[in-house]
């Protein structure tokens, strides 16, 4: 009997289209979640689709161009999973981040006050498509921010994402056209600074 494999589907979000309102409008958050998000979802399994016909009529497929669509379609689709995971209604985000994660920020930027900063400057200056990621190494035990070009470029391999920014255009531009810095600006007050605290508590008790 053939074992069916899983694939890669579309969660659903934590709250409503509007409830992020007006940091970003119903439609553009149901045009980023139900077309944007959705592709990479349908990207990624149709990629492990070619792998799986390939394999079964013991044909070559074209691993080098799969490889790559799977690392973008993959990399788009697990960074809008944590991207909606850290974002919460007004009133119920914001603020900073308190626990274990608020000391490692505090010990490693000097203040919240500047982690802000270089976060909002790492997200500011990505040029064309791609993320801010707050994330953290084991080996060393410090904070980092990575810059990720698309969805997998410039990425540090087995650093998991703690808090993450979406600067594609497809993110903002219906709300804010090509103004990125006033995105950025309002991202602050909706940020789910509890999901990020229990990452990071998850990453120190692994
Ligand atoms: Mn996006």
């Amino acid at each position: 009997m053939e074992v069916t494999k899983k694939t890669y589907q579309l969660p659903a979000l934590r709250f409503g289209y509007k409830d992020l309102e007006p940091f970003m409008s119903e439609e553009q958050l149901t045009l980023h979640h139900t077309k944007h998000h959705a592709a990479y979802a349908t990207g990624a399994n149709a990629a492990l689709d070619k792998l799986e016909k390939a394999r079964k009529e013991g044909t070559d497929a074209d691993q080098k161009a799969i490889a790559k669509e799977l690392s973008f379609n993959v990399g788009g689709f697990i960074l809008h999973n944590r991207f909606w995971e850290n974002l919460a209604p007004v009133g119920k985000g914001g603020d900073s981040p308190g626990g274990k994660l608020g000391d490692a920020i505090a010990h490693e930027f000097g203040s919240f006050e500047r982690f802000k900063k270089e976060f909002t400057q790492v997200a500011s200056s990505a040029e064309g498509s791609g993320w801010a990621v707050l994330t953290y190494c084991r080996t060393i035990e410090r904070p980092m921010i990575m810059q990720v070009e698309k969805h997998n470029v410039n990425a540090m391999p087995g650093f998991k994402p703690l808090l993450v920014l979406d600067v594609w255009e497809h993110a903002y531009y219906v709300d804010y056209r090509n103004l990125r810095p006033k995105y950025i600006e309002a991202f602050w007050n909706h940020v789910d600074w509890g999901t990020a605290q229990k990452r990071f508590d998850d990453i120190l008790n692994r």
